[in-house]
């Protein structure tokens, strides 16, 4: 089951917590000082990135030490097919 990753970059404040425990994942600007979810694509201001099964946990361990609570691990279901 694939997931979704949701960074809300505005209300990000620069702790640096996701990229110290996912550093596979999460990195600093050098632009702006702010956390980039690696490999996103934009949704608006948000970050976003789909990854597997594997992935998730990693990316739970950066929501979870988040301070802001600003990092989301959603799961994808999938959509049933409408006939
Ligand atoms: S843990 Fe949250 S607030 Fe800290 S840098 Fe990462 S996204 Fe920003």
């Amino acid at each position: 089951m694939p997931f979704k990753i949701i960074h809300e970059r505005p209300k990000c404040i620069a702790c640096g917590s996701c990229a110290a425990v996912a550093p596979k994942y999460w990195e600093m600007s050098e632009k702006d000082g702010l956390a980039d979810l690696k490999k996103c694509t934009m949704n608006g201001e948000n970050e976003e990135r789909i990854v597997s099964d594997e992935e998730a946990p990693l990316n739970r361990e950066a929501a979870e030490v988040c301070p802001v609570q600003i990092i989301h691990v959603e799961e994808i279901k999938e959509e049933k097919k409408k006939k």
